[in-house]
């Protein structure tokens, strides 16, 4: 009896989830930003990302668990434009006041959203600037700078060796720009038909004019399905992107109408190079 005894208190020791060291935790909103961290930081930390696989970070609702990884941070590196970063703002400043927030969008010039103000509407701020920023390889040069900094000034220990992979990283971000544009180059009809309007910056880059199907946030009234519809005749477009988190039901309906296709791209997996050249060779083959 007495070894069963010994044995169940081995058993329920080992099964005893041990502490996780959180010391070198640093919070993202988004699974790219973990990307930029790791090129950036290696192992040296471990990094929360706020928004998991799948999930919309337009209207994500962070779970109580993931406030208190968050909460356990050295720092939370923000988009800097996402409506669910400023909801949880105040909510953090009651609880830890030592939680470092860090905007990596500073330095970039935001491009307006497409949501308007309608005159006795009441309209929300949020979002007022396109958050978008990781899907043009030009600002996030400015996102990793701003990445840097906060990780040098949270693990100062670690700055060397930040130093040198920000260094490799940025000139990876130059040679991905560098084959963006090349792929780019024969492009004769630079308009891309999207669902959602995840490329603004993209475009701003690379010389490419984005079109819209979703409307202020919203699925597309008659009337816009119409207008897009007449729109995609005149420019002779046949492709709809569409990123893989949303209904495609309207793109399906709208690729029906303009005797084309709908083609899926991941804007929001870790994986950020590999992502850039996917959508990128999306579309130079539209
Ligand atoms: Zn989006």
């Amino acid at each position: 009896m007495k070894k069963y005894l010994y044995l169940f208190f081995v058993i329920l020791f080992a099964c005893q989830p041990k502490t996780k060291d959180t010391s070198n935790l640093v919070s993202v909103s988004i699974l790219p930003q973990k990307y930029f961290v790791e090129q950036i930081a290696g192992n040296l930390v471990q990094v929360n990302v706020l928004v998991p696989p799948g999930s919309s970070p337009h209207n994500y609702e962070v779970l109580p668990s993931q406030m208190k990884d968050l909460d356990k941070s050295k720092a939370w590196l923000q988009v800097g434009l996402l409506t669910l970063e400023d909801a949880l703002k105040d909510k953090l400043a009651n609880i830890n006041k030592d939680l470092s927030i860090v905007n990596c969008s500073e330095g970039i010039t935001p491009i307006a959203g497409t949501e308007h103000e309608e005159e006795g509407h009441e309209h929300s701020a949020n979002e007022a600037f396109d958050p978008h920023i990781w899907l043009a390889p030009a600002d996030v040069k400015i996102m990793a700078k701003n990445t840097l900094n906060a990780l040098k000034v949270g693990f100062p220990q670690h700055s060397s060796a930040f130093d040198g992979n920000y260094t490799r990283f940025i000139a990876r971000i130059d040679s991905v720009s560098a084959v963006i544009d090349q792929k780019l180059a024969q492009m004769k009809n630079r308009n891309i038909l999207i669902f959602h309007p995840a490329l603004a910056y993209y475009a701003r880059q690379f010389n490419l004019s984005q079109i819209a199907l979703e409307f202020d946030g919203k699925e597309p009234s008659p009337k816009h399905m119409k207008e897009i519809v007449d729109l995609a005749h005149a420019q002779n477009i046949h492709v709809i992107f569409i990123q893989k988190e949303f209904d495609p039901a309207f793109a399906q309906q709208l690729s029906r109408e303009i005797d084309g296709k709908v083609v899926i791209i991941d804007p929001l997996d870790y994986s950020w190079e590999k992502q850039m050249l996917d959508i990128t060779d999306k579309i130079a083959a539209q």
